[in-house]
């Protein structure tokens, strides 16, 4: 399998090639096409399988380019080190489009967030919490969000998120996509599953 093999255009594919990716890792393979399918996905991966560009390359071609002013993606990972890694892997595969993205967290002041975010965003990828403070500012419009993707899922339950994560699910639209990763598949993982996804289709890597 190559992935040329995918359905992903010509700017993915060229910056694919110049990230160095020669063949799809075992979790791409499995998820890019169940994802483009539009199926919600249970994916238990470690970090180093590849998990992040396996939804990433069919979010950013779903989102494919700049577009009004709210966000169309949301990405949530338990920790700013996750979420800036999340964003320079969308930087890096989303060079040769015009997709806006942010990445947001606390410990730094809102301000500059919130003026990116009021210029017009494509894809959030962010922290339960500092997505919350934001959302209470009134400065997200969350209307127009089609894809949600919990990173490290098991993580974020561990780190007492699932509060924030249950009241951002009650301010997202409900007909949209649910991507969930995790690297463990416990019990609570299912669980979050039986609350969150869809018929899941699951993948193990
Ligand atoms: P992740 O598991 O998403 O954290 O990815 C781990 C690392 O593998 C990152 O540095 C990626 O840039 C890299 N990577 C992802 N997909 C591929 C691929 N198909 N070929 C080579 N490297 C990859």
């Amino acid at each position: 399998i190559t992935f040329e093999s995918f359905k992903l255009n010509k700017q993915l594919l060229t910056a694919v090639a110049e990230a160095g990716y020669e063949t799809p890792t075992e979790i791409q393979q499995k998820a890019i096409p169940v994802v483009q399918g539009g199926h919600d996905v249970l994916g238990i991966a470690q970090t180093g399988t590849g998990k992040t560009a396996a939804y990433l390359l069919p979010i950013l071609m779903k989102v494919k380019y700049a577009q009004g002013v709210a966000p169309r993606a949301l990405i949530l990972a338990p920790t700013r080190e996750l979420v800036m890694q999340i964003d320079k892997a969308i930087t890096e595969l989303g060079k040769y489009t015009d997709i806006r993205h942010l990445g947001i967290y606390g410990g730094i002041g809102p301000k500059t967030q919130i003026e990116t975010i009021q210029k017009g965003l494509d894809i959030i990828v962010a922290t339960p919490g500092r997505f919350m403070d934001i959302y209470l500012k009134g400065e997200l419009i969350t209307k127009d969000i089609r894809t949600l993707v919990l990173d490290e899922a098991d993580r974020m339950m561990d780190m007492g998120f699932m509060p924030q994560i249950r009241r951002i699910l009650e301010i997202i639209p409900v007909k949209r996509q649910n991507l969930l990763f995790s690297a463990t598949f416990l019990p609570r993982v299912e669980t979050l599953s039986e609350e969150f996804l869809e018929h899941p289709v699951r993948i193990e890597v």
